[in-house]
């Protein structure tokens, strides 16, 4: 099973984890909610690991739009910065697919405008937002791999999958993709 390849002189990778202990990356992205608030699955664990600063820095930054992404420190998490991303609702928010790829796209423009090498990223509306995972999947990977070309900062992008079977899908999309 593929979980690590180079397009472009960086490195795509997918790896079972959780977003909020990744020691080694510049910037954790959060699935995020349009208040920027704690809340449940990844934007819970995010907050829980980052402390009552995070909330703080993010209440002026609020509300944002399905497919805006907004960047503040990491206060207490083990990275620089929190990149937030809102993904859309699936059903409601539309066109989902496009919204799902602004939100890639934005959260890598952040990273490379603040210099970040590292960024790791979870699969955006697959939870509580109920986008099916592997139209997802394809989604995130095509638009990382993608976007990888022209940056000049951002060099490793990993994916973060919650269980091992959401990670076995990354990885065989990963496979199929030409590198
Ligand atoms: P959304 O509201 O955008 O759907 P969720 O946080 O509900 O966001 O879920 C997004 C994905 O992240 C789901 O696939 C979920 O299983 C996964 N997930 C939940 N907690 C974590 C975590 N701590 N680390 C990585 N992925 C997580």
């Amino acid at each position: 099973m593929t979980t690590k390849k180079d397009f472009h002189g960086a490195t795509v990778e997918c790896v079972q984890g959780d977003i909020a202990n990744q020691l080694d990356m510049d910037a954790v992205v959060n699935a995020a909610n349009a208040e920027l608030r704690i809340g449940g699955g990844v934007a819970g664990a995010i907050h829980r690991a980052a402390g009552p600063g995070l909330e703080e820095e993010c209440r002026p930054l609020a509300p944002i739009d399905p497919g805006q992404a907004v960047i503040t420190g990491a206060h207490n998490l083990p990275n620089r910065h929190v990149i937030h991303c809102l993904g859309p609702v699936y059903g409601v928010d539309k066109p989902a697919d496009q919204l799902l790829a602004a939100c890639y796209r934005n959260a890598l423009q952040l990273a490379e405008q603040n210099g970040l090498r590292a960024v790791a990223f979870p699969a955006i509306s697959t939870g509580a937002f109920g986008y099916p995972l592997e139209p997802a999947a394809r989604i995130a990977l095509n638009t990382v791999i993608e976007q990888l070309q022209p940056l000049n900062s951002v060099r490793h992008v990993r994916f973060v999958l919650f269980s091992s079977a959401d990670q076995r899908v990354y990885a065989q999309i990963l496979e199929e993709t030409a590198g």
